[in-house]
């Protein structure tokens, strides 16, 4: 059986992904999905864990692109405008976990592939994705889970059968 190996699980959200432990593995950029992972759908704004998560990221030298597979361009207006605070491009309508749009985020990181992370909350779309193009992955928990709706959550536990666990 198809099986996916992340190279990172914590145990939690992004949250409780430890920027120092990336930064010892030598990894200077971050791809993160949007949806779940960093913003809840539908907020068009970062919590204030989330925030700090990401300039403490930042004020460390980590380089961040978002890659979603969202296709509601008026809502990801929206979110570029948060985003623009940081300087954080995005990129929508990503198709992960096709690789083109991984690989223009790897261009832009300018960094080789194995200083290079993605993190996301969906096996079979961000660390499938990660994976194809042959960079580091974080599989983290989803942002306020228990609020997606029943079919979304099923679907969710059924692809973490495709998760390795050690
Ligand atoms: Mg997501």
């Amino acid at each position: 059986m198809l099986r996916f190996e992340s190279t990172y699980l914590p145990a939690g959200t992004i949250l409780k992904l430890n920027i120092n432990d990336l930064l010892v593995d030598g990894v200077g950029g971050l791809i993160l999905d949007l949806d779940n992972t960093i913003m809840l759908p539908n907020s068009g704004e970062f919590s204030e864990e989330i925030s700090n998560w990401i300039e403490t990221a930042l004020d460390k030298g980590l380089k961040i692109i978002i890659v979603t597979n969202n296709k509601d361009e008026s809502y990801l207006d929206g979110v570029e405008a948060t985003l623009n605070k940081y300087n954080i491009p995005l990129i929508i309508k990503a198709q992960k976990p096709r690789t083109k749009n991984l690989k223009k985020a790897i261009e832009y990181l300018n960094l080789p592939p194995e200083k290079i992370c993605i993190v996301g909350d969906r096996v079979l779309t961000d660390i499938w994705g990660g994976i194809n193009v042959k960079i580091k992955t974080a599989f983290v928990e989803p942002l306020l889970g228990k609020q997606e709706n029943i079919l979304f959550r099923a679907l969710r536990r059924l692809e973490k059968v495709f998760l390795k666990t050690a």
